[in-house]
């Protein structure tokens, strides 16, 4: 029932994937953190997205513990701070990553947000991790659409396989243009905070009418699943919302059954209308 995504190198996904901002910060919640990252992989899930700047690496030293002995179950995602993106420290930080993650190869390394150090020597130095095998493939966060452009003409820049940028029905910007420019050029658009960050966005009216609607084998839909479901219903899109509970987690998941009709969807456009001309890409 879940949607796939295919990679430009030819790796299929499924469309949902977990965040993991937060986790790990919290010793009495690590429990169930983790059974929350193992529930979804139990469930199907692959991706799982962390940083090396969540929680100074406790993210990833808890998503290393989560995935211990399934690494092969995993699609792993990591991101390197602008900062670090130099061509003399990817290789460590690179390193750093792999060593709290447990693992000798990260699929996806993303460039978080575009900083100082010019972007061709992080590509350049992408692209050799990649040659050594240290990564399967790379990508950015936070890029807009002319950002891809120029990212399109640097060395090396059209290997670039995936976008993550912030995507909800409080921000609806990237519809403007970016989605569709990440899709021209077979790059995958990572959709992060997809629930509004379980903020004001979950208590919408709307959500709340359109979940009445429907059902999904867990039950009642809940405005939660709704905004995931109209988030995924975007082609060449995974979202990444982070359950921080397996009760969440199965949540989310049970997301991916509901299909969002035709009303549904316009009742949606009327409340929260798509963007009319374009609007700078929001970043959290
Ligand atoms: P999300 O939109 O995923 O929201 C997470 C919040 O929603 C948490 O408080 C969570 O609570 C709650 N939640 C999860 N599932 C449900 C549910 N079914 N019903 C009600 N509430 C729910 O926000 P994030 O900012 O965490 O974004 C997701 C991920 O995207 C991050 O974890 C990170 O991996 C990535 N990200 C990337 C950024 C970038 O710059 N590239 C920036 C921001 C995020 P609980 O924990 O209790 O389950």
């Amino acid at each position: 029932m879940m949607g796939s995504v295919t990679l430009a190198d030819g790796t299929r996904l499924p469309a949902l994937g977990m965040g993991t901002w937060a986790l790990g910060d919290r010793a009495d919640r690590r429990a169930q953190e983790i059974e929350s990252l193992r529930g979804g992989l139990d469930q199907g899930l692959r991706l799982i997205d962390t940083a090396e700047m969540y929680g100074s690496g406790r993210s990833e030293s808890l998503v290393g513990e989560a995935i211990a002995g399934r690494r092969d179950e995993v699609y792993l995602v990591t991101k390197i701070v602008p900062s670090n993106a130099s061509r003399r420290q990817v290789p460590e930080h690179c390193r750093a990553s792999l060593r709290r993650l447990g693992t000798d190869r990260i699929d996806l390394y993303l460039l978080h947000w575009q900083g100082a150090v010019p972007l061709e020597e992080t590509v350049e130095a992408f692209e050799r991790l990649k040659d050594e095998g240290l990564i399967g493939a790379w990508g950015v966060s936070n890029f807009d659409a002319g950002d891809m452009d120029t990212l399109a003409h640097v060395t090396g820049g059209v290997h670039c396989a995936a976008n993550q940028v912030l995507y909800s029905l409080d921000y609806r910007g990237v519809e403007f243009d970016l989605l569709e420019a990440d899709r021209r050029r077979h790059v995958l658009t990572m959709a992060y905070s997809p629930l509004g960050q379980g903020g004001d966005l979950l208590r919408a009216p709307v959500l709340a009418r359109i979940a009445a609607r429907h059902e999904t084998t867990l039950g009642p839909a809940t405005p939660a699943q709704v905004a995931l479901a109209w988030v995924l219903r975007q082609p060449n899109l995974v979202a990444i919302p982070k359950a921080g509970s397996p009760a969440h987690q199965r949540e989310n998941i049970a997301a991916a059954e509901l299909a969002l009709n035709a009303e549904d969807l316009a009742a949606i456009d009327r409340s929260i209308p798509p963007p009319a001309r374009k609007v700078p890409l929001a970043m959290i």
